[in-house]
């Protein structure tokens, strides 16, 4: 496919943000993929943290960092990710290359523990304030689930009122697809603000 899918290119974006050394957050840890592909992006000498509010997901998670990203510093945080700014300390803040949110509930977990439009929101704005200039914080929302749409609608509102002089923005979907379409946005804190 041409065309890359909603989490591709999530993961492109994060890619092209995160340095080696750096550091990057996983503000929904869930199975840990994102997390393993931030500590690979990161290297041996880089840092990511991570969030989630179920143990059951961050058990999973270190099954599979341990098999994809054994040499990495991953510190797992079992607390909703709108305590972030809490979790990093200060050589972190202003200093995290990228920032990836993937919404909903744990695939595979208990379908009603789900994220939240506020407290999702309340983790974007803490993010965008803990990212270096050129970092990137990019969300996945899906819009099948109960509460699914008002969130995607409550990060849209939230991705749209940001300063144009001190952040690009991005919206990224499938206009055919016709059934509950996932969508992908993106913030950039521009270098130069
Ligand atoms: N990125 C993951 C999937 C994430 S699923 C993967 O690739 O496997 C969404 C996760 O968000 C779930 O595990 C859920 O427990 C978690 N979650 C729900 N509310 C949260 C909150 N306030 N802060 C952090 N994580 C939360």
């Amino acid at each position: 496919m041409v065309i890359p899918s909603i989490l591709e290119h999530a993961h492109t974006l994060a890619g092209r943000a995160v340095e080696e050394g750096g550091v990057a957050v996983d503000a929904t840890v869930g199975n840990g993929h994102d997390t393993a592909f931030l500590a690979r992006a990161v290297g041996p000498d880089g840092s990511v943290v991570g969030f989630d509010v179920q143990e059951k997901a961050l058990a999973e998670a270190r099954e599979c960092l341990e098999a994809e990203a054994p040499a990495a510093s991953v510190r797992l945080v079992h607390a909703g990710h709108q305590t972030l700014a809490r979790h990093l300390d200060e050589a972190k803040q202003g200093r995290v290359g990228a920032i990836m949110f993937n919404l909903g509930y744990l695939p595979g977990g208990d379908h009603s523990i789900t994220t939240r439009p506020e407290t999702t929101r309340q983790a974007l704005k803490a993010s965008a304030e803990v990212l270096r200039p050129g970092g990137v914080i990019t969300t996945v929302a899906y819009t099948g689930h109960e509460g699914g749409k008002a969130e995607a609608e409550a990060v849209e509102t939230w991705v749209s009122a940001l300063p144009q002089e001190q952040f690009r923005a991005l919206s990224y979907r499938f206009p055919n697809w016709s059934n509950d379409p996932p969508r992908l946005f993106a913030v950039e804190k521009r270098r130069d603000a």
